[in-house]
């Protein structure tokens, strides 16, 4: 925000010099008398902040103009300095009386006549009037355009070009409060400027471009429309651009596209369905911008009603603890069990995680839900210890996503204390996957909660990638291998998936971790398990998953036997 100084002289020299004073801080107008200087003052378009005149001037003097410029109201704002050769109290008074706000004397000395002039537009209520608009229109963070004049500077491009096609972009940073934690409150400040930085001089050189920071961590942008390689290209520059920024943390941002198609539409409608399609690739490396469609649409309007829905569910206890026995191959016996989470419903009956866990996942509920799950299993092993029965440990499911939660531990913690449970009981499985999202983070984490006594299963073990990398550096007590992602018994490649499933057992017996297969469905699965000295197994083969009443018939009263 740059104020303008008017500086009134007749004296060139003077006037020069003045002007090279100050022109580093302000715009600086000259008029060489006091008429010229209330033509300037009265074309309202050099809104001026302050102005320093001279009192002896041919045609309009000091005073004079003084004269004028206290009798008019729309002036009255405006601070105006005096320059005097000498001290002469006499005339001093007089231009205190016709409202001079200040003094500077000649010769010039340039630090204190930049501080009289900072002083008095500072202590104006023009430049306080101003700088309120200036925050109406500006985000005060990181200086550019906030929403609604985004909205108003893009309709107006989009009049003033009616036959350039345009898009809405909107952008943000994947996990950003994770982020923030991270680097701190200013560190989180500092990459916002630093992406208002990039988009200023992504302006220099796209031509019919407008740009603004959305709200926290979100921009748009409104520019020509370009192709899918174009959008790709931009966002590996961008991306490249934030890897060099911070080169210890992978920064990833989403982008959604919406191709402008009828420029009436409303402009926040525009931003909503760009900003829709950006949520398509939450997190995702690969594919990180989207483009929006119908059917991004629609389906978003779906999980919405999953979503509006949730709430009330739980209110209303519809998601229900099923418990999926664990054996003991040694002695084929129950050891414990996993907690799997139904959602039963009057209208659609149970439906079953893999529709609704993804859901919760993409929009961050589903931190909720497991908090819910927990605490339910947590209350569950308090009613089997009110019972005198000695339970076996059940294990729980924590989402990829609620690792974000940087209160994790303490939660998980606290539910112990709250139901008054030896963490023993209460196990913990985080699906391998996770490791990889953000390996430091969660690495402490785990030590944390196993330093509190709580056992940890990696799950869906080979699903990964990097299923022996994690291994190597990350500390858990029981990894669970799942069936599932190994051939089915006599096709062609069983051979060789029995060859691995043999292996990582083998492994995990030199790094002394137990293992449970899980998804077991055949007897010659188990079999070959057990001969390749598999300790646990989990599957339908043994039992599918089952309500808690009928797994206390199982876990208390009959310890069932299955060999027999
Ligand atoms: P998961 O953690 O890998 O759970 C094992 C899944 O395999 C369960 O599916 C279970 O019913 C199924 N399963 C068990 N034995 C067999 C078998 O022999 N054959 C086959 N084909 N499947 C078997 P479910 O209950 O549908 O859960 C699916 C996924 O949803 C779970 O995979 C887990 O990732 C997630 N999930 C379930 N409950 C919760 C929960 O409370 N919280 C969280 N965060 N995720 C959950
Ligand atoms: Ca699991
Ligand atoms: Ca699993």
């Amino acid at each position: 925000m740059e104020n303008t100084v008017l500086v009134v002289e007749d004296n060139e020299l003077n006037r020069m010099l003045l002007t090279t004073i100050l022109e580093d801080t302000y715009h600086v107008l000259e008029a060489e008398n006091g008429r010229k200087a209330l033509e300037i003052l009265q074309d309202s378009k050099n809104s001026v902040s302050a102005v320093i005149t001279d009192l002896i001037m041919p045609e309009m003097d000091g005073f004079q103009f003084l004269e004028a410029y206290s009798s008019s109201l729309e002036f009255a704002n405006i601070p105006v300095i005096v320059s005097t050769s000498q001290s002469d109290s006499e005339s001093e008074v007089k231009c205190l009386e016709y409202g001079a706000w200040d003094f500077i004397k000649k010769p010039y000395n340039a630090e204190i006549i930049r501080f009289r002039v900072k002083n008095v537009i500072e202590r104006s209520e023009l430049y306080v009037l101003r700088k309120l608009r200036y925050q109406e229109q500006f985000d005060t963070l990181t200086g550019i355009y906030i929403k609604n004049m985004f909205v108003h500077q893009t309709k107006k491009m989009l009049k003033e070009y009616p036959d350039v096609d345009f898009m809405i972009l909107h952008f943000d940073i994947y996990q950003f409060q994770v982020y923030n934690s991270v680097f701190g409150m200013r560190g989180g400040d500092k990459l916002l400027c630093h992406i208002a930085d990039m988009l200023r001089k992504m302006s220099g050189y796209v031509e019919h471009m407008t740009y603004c920071r959305i709200e926290a961590d979100a921009f748009c942008i409104c520019m020509p429309v370009a192709g899918n390689e174009d959008i790709q290209r931009m966002m590996d520059c961008f991306q490249k651009d934030l890897q060099s920024y911070q080169r210890d943390y992978n920064i990833l941002s989403n982008l959604g596209v919406f191709y402008i198609e009828d420029k009436e539409a409303s402009i926040y409608g525009m931003i909503d369905h760009a900003k829709l399609a950006s949520k398509e690739c939450k997190g995702n490396y690969i594919q990180n911008y989207h483009i929006y469609t119908e059917e991004i649409g629609k389906s978003i309007q779906e999980a919405q009603s999953i979503v509006s829905d949730m709430e009330r569910a739980m209110k209303e206890e519809e998601f229900v603890l099923y418990l999926q026995p664990k054996y003991g191959l040694a002695e084929y016996k129950l050891k414990g069990a996993e907690v799997l989470v139904r959602w039963i419903t009057p209208e659609k009956g149970m439906v079953s995680p893999g529709k609704f866990i993804p859901v919760f996942e993409k929009n961050g509920l589903i931190m909720k839900l497991d908090y819910y799950i927990w605490d339910k299993s947590c209350r569950l092993i308090r009613n089997w210890l009110d019972r005198g029965l000695e339970p076996f440990p059940i294990s729980v499911n924590i989402s990829r996503v609620s690792m974000y939660n940087p209160r994790i531990v303490e939660e998980i913690y606290d539910l112990t204390v709250k139901y008054n449970i030896p963490p023993k009981y209460f196990q913990l499985e985080l699906t391998e996957s996770a490791y990889t999202d953000n390996p430091g983070t969660i690495k402490k984490a785990m030590r944390q909660l196993q330093e509190y006594g709580f056992t940890i299963l990696m799950d869906d073990f080979g699903s990964g990638y990097s299923s022996l990398n994690v291994l190597k550096d990350i500390s858990v007590d029981v990894l669970k291998l799942d069936m599932k992602f190994m051939a089915a018994s006599g096709s062609e490649n069983q051979r060789r998936s029995e060859s691995i499933v043999a292996n990582v057992i083998r492994l995990a017996k030199d790094l002394e971790l137990p293992v449970i297969a899980e998804g077991v469905e055949e007897k010659e699965q188990v079999e070959f398990l057990d001969s390749v000295g598999c300790e646990y197994v989990q599957g339908y083969y043994f039992a599918k998953p089952m309500p808690v009443e009928e797994y206390e018939k199982l876990a208390f009263v009959i310890e069932s036997t299955l060999k027999a």
